[in-house]
């Protein structure tokens, strides 16, 4: 049986089918239609329909609430409120598995990506918003409010004079590591001293990360994720918050990129 994976992204819906030996049977992309839920759900169908007989995983930005089983913390905002799994039951005739995209990323990663074989592992996606999963034993963690992972609205540790005034966040909160870390931030932050800057920030707010979950691998996907300079400079860095002697914690790029979204996504079904 076919594994269809969807990552539903703010401006590309992308589609892919592994096949029984986890090959990619399929795979195609399409624009977003942003700000219509209903275009959003006959995209997601005709794509399926395309990819043909198979589970279905969706990747989405932000969660299902398990209160209500409705779409929260979406950037993508068209969605908020939307029973988005309940909607593409109906429309696909299967039930579907819903996941947050940094989630799908983390499980990609943990699976056959940079952290295969890694017993706990951190997946961080450093794009236009930063997101965070977390896979212990190849299993995804979903957590009690099905934010487990979500450290991109915690506030960042240890602010500095160049830090303040803590930056307002969309979520409503200040200092958000997401206002500090998130790919537009960096763009912003311009001037030679700007990367010093991101890393160091990376590096304080990936220790809080260490000191609770001590993963052994912590994987970075996203744009600001292509900088090579971060994978020496932030393990360097964090020992001095991290609160152990020595930090065997690796800090990695990911493997598949891009395509982890949709590959996780597809993921949220075990092979049958
Ligand atoms: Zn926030």
């Amino acid at each position: 049986m076919a594994r269809i994976g969807i990552d539903l992204g703010g401006t590309k819906i992308e589609a892919i089918a592994l096949d029984a030996t986890g090959r990619e049977a399929f795979r195609k992309r399409v624009p977003t239609p942003r700000g219509d839920y209903e275009a959003t759900l006959q995209t997601i169908a005709s794509l399926v329909a395309e990819a043909g007989a198979g589970t279905v995983g969706v990747g989405i930005p932000g969660a299902l609430s398990h209160a209500s089983g409705l779409v929260k913390n979406a950037n993508s905002t068209w969605l908020i409120g939307k029973p988005l799994k309940e909607d593409l039951e109906r429309v696909l005739g299967r039930e579907v598995r819903l996941a947050n995209d940094a989630n799908c990323f983390a499980l990609s990663e943990a699976t056959d990506g940079a952290a295969a074989g890694a017993e706990v592992v951190f997946g961080v996606i450093l794009g236009t918003g930063v997101g965070g999963g977390i896979v212990v034993r190849g299993h995804l963690v979903q957590g009690a409010n099905s934010i487990a992972g979500e450290w991109g609205h915690n506030p960042l540790p240890l602010p500095r004079a160049e830090d303040l005034p803590l930056r307002p966040c969309y979520c409503g909160r200040e200092g958000c590591i997401e206002t500090y870390l998130c790919g537009p931030a960096l763009e912003r932050d311009g001037g030679e001293a700007a990367l010093d800057r991101y890393c160091e920030r990376l590096a304080r707010s990936l220790a809080g990360v260490i000191n609770l979950l001590d993963p052994d691998v912590i994987v970075l996907g996203g744009g600001v994720s292509n900088i090579a300079r971060l994978y020496r400079e932030v393990p360097r860095l964090w020992e001095r918050h991290v609160f152990s002697d020595h930090v065997a914690t690796r800090l990695l790029p990911a493997r598949h990129g891009d395509a982890s979204g949709v590959r996780g996504a597809a993921r949220l079904w075990q092979p049958v």
